[in-house]
């Protein structure tokens, strides 16, 4: 039983002039169908440039796919020529963004550009009749009337609901989702996140969903991976992850939010910055940050090291050299 997606040791790098950036440094993770997994972090921690790795959009000539595998259904898409490839966005993996104005083209009707994302080759009557299904479904009223409105006639959630709709018109198997209700308002946050659960019980889709939102990840997620720094530092499913987080960056996560579950609240609230990524690390990347670092943490690279599906890169979990009693603990 192999999952929908398996993505296996991907490293995207980018030359800069102040050096190499390991934005996205050995990430590993799997979905199943009808699925979702959260990427949870601050940020600037490399989870769109996962995100644009998988669908081969990293900004070239800068950026660059250094190494790994991301098995979709089977097939490997790294290894997929671009005319491939061209077939795979949109169609079985498809993704919604969290500007949905700077994603819908502005001087289009959006009946229009939607029917334009349907699978090719339906006849005209019965494309157009797809695509009012499809804004229907997406709970924009009068859809009849809707097909040719302008993307400026929309409001913010409508345009979202559209751009949903839009991604969903080729049946993907994998709808890839950054931040899709940052820039909304509260209410309509609820209603997106909600039409995006109840369209995944119906068509089965896996969910990649991108957040910096711990309220978000509690509604949606079935498993989370914690990003930090160009790494998964923690990935469990969620009720294991919300009632005991593992990694010292997680936990902090979590103690930054003045409420457990309110929505909306940004993650940037830790003392201490991500490393520059542009450096070796010799040892652990939060160590900087960290309450719990001793010796060792400047020295080795954690492992990843994997419990009963809940895994965690971090040397407190090693329990074959528990940390010494009288490492000094900082403040944080
Ligand atoms: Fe903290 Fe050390 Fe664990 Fe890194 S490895 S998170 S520095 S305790
Ligand atoms: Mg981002």
């Amino acid at each position: 039983n192999r999952p929908l997606l398996d993505v296996r040791d991907l490293r995207t790098w980018f030359d800069t002039p102040e050096g190499v950036v390991r934005a996205v440094d050995g990430v590993s993770f799997r979905i199943e169908r009808g699925q979702t997994l959260a990427l949870l972090g601050e940020s600037g921690c490399g989870k769109s440039i996962t995100a644009l790795s998988l669908l081969q959009l990293v900004p070239e000539p800068a950026g660059r796919i250094v190494s790994g595998e991301a098995w979709l259904d089977g097939q490997d898409v790294f290894a997929l020529p671009e005319r491939a490839m061209r077939r795979v966005r949109g169609r079985r993996i498809a993704t919604i963004f969290q500007e949905p104005q700077t994603s819908l083209n502005p001087v289009l009707p959006v009946g229009l550009q939607i029917r334009e994302a349907l699978p090719a080759g339906l006849p005209r009557r019965q494309a157009r009749r797809r695509v009012i299904q499809l804004l229907e479904s997406v709970g924009i009223p009068d859809a009849e009337r809707r097909y040719d409105a302008w993307p400026h006639q929309l409001s913010g959630g409508m345009k979202q609901r559209v751009m949903i709709a839009m991604a969903l018109a080729a049946e993907p198997s994998l709808l890839i989702a950054d931040e899709p209700t940052t820039a909304l308002d509260v209410t309509t946050q609820a209603q997106i996140l909600h039409l995006l659960k109840e369209l995944q019980e119906r068509t089965q889709t896996a969910i990649l969903l991108i957040t910096h939102d711990l309220g978000v990840v509690s509604e949606m997620a079935d498993e989370v991976a914690v990003m930090y720094a160009g790494q998964v530092v923690e990935a469990a499913p969620r009720d294991r992850f919300f009632a005991a987080p593992k990694h010292p960056y997680s936990r902090k996560l979590f103690r930054s939010l003045p409420s457990r579950m309110k929505r909306g609240e940004a993650l940037a609230v830790i003392a201490g910055s991500v490393p520059r990524l542009t450096l070796e690390f010799p040892g652990c990347r939060f160590v900087e940050r960290c309450p719990h670092a001793w010796e060792r943490c400047r020295t080795e690279r954690p492992l990843w090291l994997e419990e009963q599906g809940h895994g965690v890169r971090c040397h407190l979990h090693d329990v074959r050299a528990p940390r010494p009693e009288s490492s000094s603990e900082r403040s944080g």
